[in-house]
């Protein structure tokens, strides 16, 4: 038996474990290997039902009495249920959407259940449980092939389709028939002997048949490490690349750039001077920059892309000679928003004679215009691409029609795209001009990332991070607001309008329901958000926003909006990202429970634009959610940074980064908690680039690494 061959070599499969197999993307003996516990579970974590009187993650032991599928009584989503006895008590068991599990749940028969428990009017329940057969369980009988030091029993990762007890046994048939041996440690030895990290046979059984759990964690650490250095490898050699392409010159002299920030009106924060600093340097190179401006919500990236954007199309596409100019596209991930950057930069340029195109699918725009210099002009999509391939107009803002084959640029030295995690490698290259000339890439997030997964993820950019917010701003008043507390809530939004400000109401939905809710749980809609608001607030004027209306309806409560003309906007998420209307200052989230941690994070940010006092209320249905970790969260993070790093702490793989979102391993992600392991395995995989920029001496490295890169995805 090879490392590469295929699992059935080991041991019988069922069809149910080859596909969940393949789900995991395990194809052979040597990803198998590779899928490690995640933790280790001995008899003592099994707890009586008698017991339980907190709701939380529990492991039961026990037997089901009963099963059956149903569809549940109002809104008939499929789904399985049933008893489960453990001698001291009974949970009640649910599976929504999953009902073929009770075909394949044993019942009368030892097993062993973990799941998140609830309790609810004093009953207890468990939804979507994973169960094992209990068989060779220790605390039963000490058969054939269970752990018997110290009892610790390997629990993996994912295991729906598949149990950990299988994985337990293939993976013992593995290292009984030394497969592992023949496996080549790919992290160079004198690297794990400084950081004392265990060989790779050394790591495997530790990993799978650990005797102490400090071996578990050695061999957790080693894997980890090899996860975040192939990573980091490929991102240096990623890196290594872009410096062989060529970029445009860029005329970057700092006294003319600054000329054009005095005329901001306002000054720029010192974080907005280092990062304009830190472009104006990138442009000296030959070679384009690859740079991420990590900046909170309300940090001003606009400016910093406005001045660096004028850098550029004032510099010449032939040092020395005066004619002609280089170009900038501008990317925005929605129409909200690049029509709001469109309006910025002609306000921002209008004292120069710089043209400046807005291109969406539902129309483009030229400024200033012919007949009022002051006024963008509608234009064809012809004519506003033809200017824009012979050079004549040299900033254009868009959403990602920007991209499409259509768009040519004449000479296009500079992209800047906002509020997209990252830039598509893909859509990188479609940029790519010919004959290995690229544009200068800066890429603006206000996702908050802690550092060490912007390491990881970004490696291959040079981060600057926009830490401060203008003067002035004053930190925001969130609070959780239970059923009971909504006038007091309704009171404060009066008050706000009654001194001139503006109100966002957010709900999770539009108006139809969700067909795979009960009803009580339905959320709030916009529909009837609107028109309760109506009724409590008759004086005022309010609108409704949401991706299915026209883009001219959006458009037009937008600029409505922004003119003060509508006093509360009762909108989905869709102005979540980027919306800049400094005048609202009071945001209520309804249904705040059922939004993510980011998108509360972007929601907030919109109110914090101004010096006025801003407000955050996170609406709830129950009373219950303020123990809601989410919200809890919100509230004690006065930045998004923090808020990332308070999220990585409290979940690891969490919600605003988890491990679907990325391509990154449990492991991987729990590495991510640990800065000096991320910043070991940075310089060590840099450090080797460094001297060998194409790894030509470590081909079978160079490989693995491309290899992990390929499984993250940031597209
Ligand atoms: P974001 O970083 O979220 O994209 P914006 O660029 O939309 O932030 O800026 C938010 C608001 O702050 C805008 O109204 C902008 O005009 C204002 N602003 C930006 N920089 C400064 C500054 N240095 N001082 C005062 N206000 C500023
Ligand atoms: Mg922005």
């Amino acid at each position: 038996m090879e490392p590469q061959s295929p699992i059935d070599d080991l041991v019988r499969l069922s069809t149910a474990h080859r596909a969940a197999l393949e789900r995991l993307g395990i194809a052979n003996i040597r990803d198998l290997l590779y899928h490690i516990p995640h933790r280790y579970e001995s008899a003592a974590d099994i707890r009586e039902v008698a017991q339980l009187h907190t709701p939380g993650e529990v492991t039961l032991y026990g037997q089901f009495t009963a099963l059956e599928m149903k569809r549940s009584f109002k809104t008939r989503v499929p789904m399985a249920e049933g008893t489960f006895d453990d001698g001291t008590g009974t949970v009640r068991v649910v599976w929504f959407h999953q009902p073929y599990l009770a075909k394949m749940v044993p019942t009368n028969e030892l097993v062993r259940l973990r799941g998140p428990l609830s309790i609810s009017k004093g009953r207890k329940y468990i939804a979507n449980p994973v169960v094992e057969r209990a068989a060779g369980l220790p605390v039963l009988q000490d058969t054939e092939g269970m752990v018997a030091d110290g009892g610790m029993q390997p629990v993996y990762p994912e295991t729906a389709g598949i149990t950990s007890l299988w994985f337990y046994h293939a993976v013992k048939r593995a290292l009984e028939a030394r497969v592992h041996e023949s496996l080549v440690d790919l992290v160079p030895r004198e690297i794990l002997e400084k950081y004392h990290l265990p060989t790779l046979q050394t790591a495997l059984v530790w990993a799978h048949q650990p005797k102490h759990q400090k071996d578990a964690d050695a061999a957790k650490k080693r894997f980890a490490f090899e996860e975040v250095f192939m990573i980091q490898l490929a991102r240096a050699l990623e890196r290594e690349k872009n410096k062989e392409k060529r970029a445009l010159p860029v005329d970057a002299d700092e006294a003319r750039v600054h000329a054009f920030i005095d005329t901001f009106p306002f000054a720029p924060t010192g974080g907005q001077r280092r990062a304009i600093a830190d472009i104006l340097a990138n442009f000296l190179e030959p070679y384009p920059m690859a740079r991420l401006l990590e900046g909170d919500v309300g940090s001003g990236k606009t400016a910093v892309a406005a001045a660096t954007a004028y850098a550029v199309v004032t510099s010449r596409p032939v040092p020395g000679k005066n004619f002609g100019n280089l170009q900038v596209a501008y990317m925005c991930p929605t129409e909200i928003l690049a029509k709001q950057h469109f309006s910025t930069f002609t306000s921002f340029f209008k004292k120069y004679p710089i043209q400046i195109g807005l291109i969406t699918s539902s129309g483009c725009y030229k400024f200033p215009s012919k007949v009022h210099p002051d006024k963008p002009t509608e234009i064809s999509r012809t004519q506003l691409l033809k200017w824009v391939a012979n050079g004549e107009v040299p900033i254009l803002i868009g959403t990602h029609a920007l991209i499409q084959k259509a768009v040519k640029f004449k000479h296009l030295a500079y992209v800047i795209i906002d509020e997209q995690h990252r830039f598509g490698t893909a859509q990188r290259q479609a940029l790519t001009l010919k004959d290995g000339v690229a544009p200068h890439l800066l890429s603006m997030t206000a996702t908050p990332i802690p550092r060490t997964l912007a390491l990881t993820l970004y490696g291959d950019l040079d981060l600057t991070v926009l830490d401060e917010l203008p003067a002035g701003r004053k930190p925001i008043d969130t609070k959780i607001v239970t059923p009971h507390e909504r006038s007091g809530a309704y009171t404060k939004v009066r008050e706000l309008l009654a001194q001139g400000r503006q109100a966002y109401v957010i709900c999770p939905r539009i108006d139809e329901p969700d067909p795979t809710k009960q009803m009580a749980l339905q959320a709030r809609s916009v529909a009837a958000e609107l028109k309760n608001l109506h009724k409590l607030f008759p004086e005022f004027v309010i609108e409704k926003m949401h991706s299915k209306m026209s883009p001219k309806d959006k458009e037009d409560v937008m600029a409505a909006f922004e003119q003060g003309k509508i006093h509360i906007l009762v909108s989905t998420s869709v102005v979540e990202v980027g919306v800049n209307v400094p005048n609202a200052t009071i945001i209520l989230i309804e249904g705040a429970e059922r939004f993510g941690l980011a998108q509360l994070h972007q929601l907030r940010g919109r109110v914090m634009r101004s010096t006025h006092q801003p407000y955050c209320f996170l609406m709830v249905d129950k009373a219950s959610s303020l123990g809601n970790a989410r919200l809890k969260a919100i509230l004690k993070a006065k930045n998004g940074f923090e808020l990332a790093e308070h999220d990585l702490a409290i979940r690891g793989a969490g919600e605003l980064y988890g491990r679907r979102q990325w391509g990154i391993s449990d492991i991987g992600m729990e590495a991510l908690k640990n800065i000096k392991l991320v910043e070991a395995a940075r310089s060590e995989a840099f450090a080797l680039v460094s001297t060998d920029a194409d790894l030509r001496t470590l081909p079978d490295l160079k490989k693995q690494a491309l290899h992990t890169l390929k499984d993250l995805h940031f597209e």
